[in-house]
């Protein structure tokens, strides 16, 4: 049975109680957080966010990699039309997490197997310290064209085995 029938389901309940539908597109706390896939560190669920509160970007690790650098150049400059000549506060919360499956990456033989087999490099996604990649993360931000000088950046690591977050990197301004 595909999981869609129970999403159908799920759907049916949530849609029962909706008053959303008003929601601005600028996300309430002007905020997008950055994290990783693994189903066990959902951000709505271990941040609290509700619908419209911020923006989520996903990826294996919840690193910054190119990809995440243009999503983020444009939104900022979409964000940026729309505020025109008084530019709001616009902030990014990078969370990484404990047991991250990108640890795996940092593995040479899985590197060159992922190679080999798919041609994809998972090289810049590999963890091996969680603050570093945080501040490595952060470094790359801060020379990636296109991401303005105002974003607030922090780092978090969430734990898989408490539920808490511990701040890595205080929130403060790119540039
Ligand atoms: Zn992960």
């Amino acid at each position: 049975m595909s999981s869609t029938v129970s999403m159908f389901e799920r759907n049916r309940s949530f849609a029962k109680s909706f008053s959303d539908a008003d929601l601005p597109l600028v996300p309430r706390m002007r905020t997008v957080v950055l994290s990783c896939v693994d189903a066990r560190v959902d951000p709505a669920h271990v941040l609290g966010l509700a619908l419209g509160d911020a923006v989520v970007m996903r990826n294996n690790g919840g690193r910054v990699t190119k990809e995440v650098i243009d999503e983020l150049a444009t939104l900022a400059f979409m964000v940026g039309m729309m505020d025109g000549d008084r530019p709001g506060p616009f902030e990014l919360v990078i969370m990484q997490h404990t047991q991250c499956g990108a640890e795996r990456f940092a593995d040479p033989a899985f590197q060159h197997a992922v190679e080999q087999q798919l041609g994809i490099d998972v090289s810049v996604s590999a963890i091996t310290d969680h603050e570093q990649s945080i501040r490595d993360d952060i470094e790359r931000l801060r020379g990636a064209p296109g991401v303005p000088g105002h974003v607030v950046v922090s780092g978090l690591i969430y734990d898989v085995k408490t539920g808490r977050i511990v701040e890595v990197v205080p929130p403060s301004a790119l540039g």
